[in-house]
């Protein structure tokens, strides 16, 4: 999972290990695997002379699966050039990050979310707390004004089970590497688990659009945003 490490490696080169199917398996990839809401990455694999597009990539069996468009002439050991449709998985990772400063401002937990390239939504277990919705574009448009650099450290799982109040999402647990958890720190506003891709500073996200609040029953008080350049 090389984005855990670097978010923005938009080629690389990698070795496959296995092939079930339309599904490729390499030894090490920056293609991230659909999971807590971001929709898997798309892009191109080239292995010798042939070139094959990578439609989805998802997470089975606990491995990376890049889904492969038709037939596929390929071997396991082959060498391969792994290249990410950077102008979907930059927008994102724009939206995902807005999702931290969304966190910030609703003290609340998560309860769902799903990102798209045009939009994206957001659910909170509001509980009895109430929040004045109206100010929630200007807030957001702030944070992101602020430029809060993004940052990352480890942890081992029993520390994070020492700070219990850093996980913000019940449903999507993030990867435990070797008994290590990684915190996303963006500037002084949000701190918490998450293996999803991000920005470096919050000015790459542009301008936040609040589009509208839908109430999805008691749990889910769910938001609709977008985010332009
Ligand atoms: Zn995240």
């Amino acid at each position: 999972m090389l984005f855990l490490q670097d978010s923005y490696i938009k080629e690389f080169n990698s070795t496959i290990t296995q092939i079930i199917d339309n599904k490729v398996y390499l030894e090490e990839t920056a293609f991230y695997a659909k999971s807590g809401g971001q929709p898997g990455d798309q892009g191109i694999l080239n292995a010798g002379e042939e070139t094959y597009k990578i439609i989805d990539t998802i997470k089975n069996d606990g491995k990376i699966a890049h889904l492969i468009e038709g037939d596929l002439n390929l071997n396991i050991g082959q060498v391969i050039h792994g290249k990410i449709d950077w102008n979907l998985r930059y927008r994102y990772m724009r939206m995902h990050s807005t999702m931290h400063l969304l966190c910030s401002i609703l003290p609340f937990y998560v309860t769902g979310g799903q990102i798209s390239f045009e939009k994206s939504r957001i659910d909170f277990d509001l509980g009895e707390g109430k929040y004045d919705i109206d100010f929630l574009q200007d807030q957001v448009n702030e944070l992101i004004e602020e430029d809060h650099q993004v940052s990352y450290k480890w942890i081992t799982t029993e520390e994070l089970a020492t700070q219990p109040e850093l996980v913000r999402t019940l449903s999507v647990q993030p990867p435990n590497i070797s008994g290590q958890i990684r915190l996303v720190k963006i500037g002084s506003v949000d701190l918490q688990p998450c293996g999803g891709t991000h920005i470096h500073n919050t000015k790459e996200i542009g301008k936040f659009h609040f589009i509208k609040y839908e109430s999805k029953g008691k749990k889910n008080k769910r938001i609709h945003f977008t985010v332009n350049e």
